[in-house]
């Protein structure tokens, strides 16, 4: 079996008290890295001669012209790859088409069914399908009058045509700036101000739980608020009615019937701009992230390559074993779509799945049914999502056959360790390695994260550093903390998939990221390191709770909550408190069917006490349907700090999902 059955111990928190996995034999088989001593030893070379590592790695790609250097490092600012020049459409399609792959699967699309009752609609790209496809839409933003350098935005549902819009974008060189489809009209309105983007592409619709999406007519809200945008093209997705403005507005259909079926593509710098991303606004105002060519591209690749472990058709077009299907249920428009639903993977020769719908339609079980009629072997998807599988029930999973799965991922959050079991144990069905993958739309790619055949597991660690990340735990002074102890996360050295600025402002990247601690990036959040090495993420440093000077991370009060079996979520946040200086606020979720009482929130209170100390004894227990979550599906605590401390929120609530949770909240807190 694969557990060892080690307890890790020693240090009074729940965390650690879990067993640590080690690597299913049959995962670390065929794997690319199959043992911890492999890591260590690519791990030292990575860092001690990262030109070598990264410059072995980066030709493994197709480069026009190959860099003169691999790093010139000005802290802070990179150049990776320096004077190389390549084409991040070309590694994803042309060189499969190449390698005589031209009829194999590239992407596979499902869609929502379109009317009660109807079959779902499955639609299957060769690469030679999406090359043309995404040459076609390249020539018309060209006859649009797109040129290298234009921003383009996408706010699209997620359909075959996100990934043609945006593969045709790297094609021509024009930077995209993509809007997750659920943004509001202000949202589209402050990114195409901030980007400088003239032109968006959309759709009149998309499906979602057996509703329209109205993008289009959300596109039309947003270009009354600005006058920057000249162009729209809008794909035909649900048929419904939708104005269109004569002589800015047109059909995606009608420009692709008369468009050249051929676009060559356009020798990119390195270090030119591949796209921009606003990042999620869990923290504040969004800041629109910089990535550039050469660097992005080889870091997903090779983490996709690692941390998937990814087996696709090989430089000759063959395969030498069975070839994976990817799955990351993340929507496009997050990094996480963008580096792990194409970037990444394509390049890879492994094909990738979409869904355009939410998981609980028409049934909470739509996942495993995809899973299972698709054959998905590598499932990767977000702790909020995980949770709510939980609270939705077993039985959904048990339907299914799931046993093409061989590695599951998480990111977004820290992950429960009650979650991370039973991910482990309903869908992976012991016998799946999980990857939690601690990055940020700010690194462009995976971090931290096990390697599925080497690394052994704990519950709730994300455990070891990717190759080339020179991650610590510091003091605010950059002194490295010992085992155990918590600090600041910080990366030493620079990385190819690191963030290159924040569109115009300058100030607000080097102040963010390169000034708290000297000479580090700064990720904003804190962790700690246990004696094995190991990482365990605490929660945003902002979030870090100081009680009675002993400092505890958001994640380990709200993992000590949800163990508790009549909980279903939990947040926990700092509250002024007279004689402690702060105290614990919990906001707490309960499983279906439970009630709350005032019987319960003793319950939980002496719970935490149990599982971590007196010391992290909430102050309050409030009960409440749901929480308030970016639309990415990230709690947002600030908004309960202020919502626990003064009874109401005046903060940035613009990525907020459902406005109506803070409404049912504040009811709370006044009954
Ligand atoms: P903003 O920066 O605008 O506040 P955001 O930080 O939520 O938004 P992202 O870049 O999407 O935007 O998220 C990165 C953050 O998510 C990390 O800094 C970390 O706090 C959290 N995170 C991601 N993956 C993990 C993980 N595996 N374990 C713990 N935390 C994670
Ligand atoms: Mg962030």
């Amino acid at each position: 079996m694969s557990s060892t059955g080690q307890a890790t111990g020693g240090v009074d928190s729940l965390l650690q008290e879990h067993r640590q996995f080690a690597p299913p034999v049959e995962a670390a088989a065929r794997a690319h890295i199959k043992s911890m001593a492999e890591y260590e030893r690519l791990y030292r070379l990575s860092l001690e001669d990262p030109a070598r590592f990264w410059g072995e790695r980066a030709g493994e790609l197709h480069w026009f012209k190959k860099w003169t250097r691999v790093l010139e490092w000005n802290a802070p600012d990179a150049k990776w790859f320096v004077g190389g020049k390549t084409n991040l459409s070309y590694n994803c399609l042309d060189r499969q088409v190449q390698a005589g792959l031209g009829d194999q699967t590239a992407l596979i699309w499902e869609g929502e069914p379109v009317a009660p009752g109807a079959s779902y609609e499955i639609r299957r790209l060769t690469y030679r399908d999406l090359l043309r496809e995404t040459c076609r839409f390249a020539n018309v933003l060209k006859s649009l009058g797109v040129k290298k350098g234009d921003v383009v935005t996408l706010y699209m549902p997620m359909v075959p045509e996100l990934a043609i819009a945006m593969l045709a974008c790297a094609r021509i060189g024009a930077p995209h700036s993509i809007i997750f489809g659920g943004f509001s009209a202000s949202a589209i309105r402050d990114r195409v101000e901030d980007a400088g983007s003239r032109i968006i592409v959309t759709a009149d619709g998309g499906w979602r739980r057996g509703k329209v999406v109205p993008l289009k007519h959300t596109v039309d809200e947003a270009l009354n608020l600005t006058d920057k945008v000249r162009t729209v093209v809008v794909f035909q997705r649900t048929g419904q009615d939708t104005p269109m403005k004569s002589g800015r507005d047109h059909w995606w259909h009608e420009l692709m019937a008369t468009a050249r079926d051929t676009c060559p593509c356009e020798e990119m710098d390195s270090e030119d701009l591949l796209f921009i991303l606003y990042t999620s606004g869990s923290t504040g105002k969004p800041k629109g992230i910089m990535h550039t060519t050469g660097g992005y591209m080889v870091y997903t690749y090779l983490t996709s390559k690692y941390v998937f472990d990814l087996h696709g058709y090989g430089e000759n077009g063959q395969a030498t074993g069975p070839v994976d299907l990817h799955w990351c249920t993340a929507d496009i428009g997050w990094v996480t779509g963008h580096s792990y639903v194409i970037y990444g993977v394509l390049p890879n020769r492994v094909p990738t799945l979409l869904y355009e719908g939410a998981p609980n339609f028409p049934d909470q079980d739509r996942f495993w049914d995809m899973i299972q009629r698709h054959r998905v072997t590598i499932f990767y998807t977000a702790p909020t999502a995980i949770r709510a599988f939980m609270r939705w029930g077993d039985q959904w999973p048990a339907r299914h056959d799931l046993s093409s799965l061989r590695i599951l991922g998480t990111v977004g959050e820290p992950i429960n360790p009650e979650a991370w079991i039973w991910y482990r144990k309903h869908i992976g069905k012991d016998h799946c390695p999980i990857v939690d993958t601690w990055w940020q739309t700010e690194t462009g790619g995976h971090m931290i994260t096990p390697l599925p055949g080497a690394t052994p597991c704990s519950p709730g660690s994300c455990t070891r550093p990717f190759f080339g990340i020179d991650a610590a735990i510091v003091s605010k002074e950059g002194q490295e903390m010992p085992p155990n102890a918590g600090g600041f996360l910080v990366m030493r050295k620079p990385w190819p998939g690191m963030l290159r600025g924040i569109v115009g402002d300058r100030q607000r990247f080097v102040q963010t990221y390169w000034s708290q601690i000297p000479g580090c990036y700064f990720t904003g959040d804190g962790a700690r390191r246990d004696p094995n090495g190991n990482f365990w993420v605490m929660g945003r440093v902002d979030d870090v709770i100081n009680v009675a000077g002993h400092r505890l991370g958001t994640a380990e009060v709200e993992s000590a909550l949800v163990s508790h079996p009549r909980v279903a979520e939990a947040a926990v946040v700092g509250i002024p408190h007279d004689l402690k200086g702060t105290a614990i606020a919990a906001f707490v979720t309960l499983k279906a069917g439970q009630q709350p009482s005032e019987a319960l929130k003793e319950e939980l209170a002496k719970h935490v006490v149990k599982e971590i100390g007196a010391i992290a004894r909430p102050e309050q227990i409030r009960f409440t349907e749901s929480l308030p979550k970016t639309r990415s599906g990230k709690i947002m605590r600030r908004l309960l700090r202020e919502l626990a401390t003064s009874g109401s929120v005046k903060g940035d609530t613009t990525t907020l999902e459902d406005f109506s949770v803070l409404a049912k909240l504040r009811e709370s807190d006044e009954g």
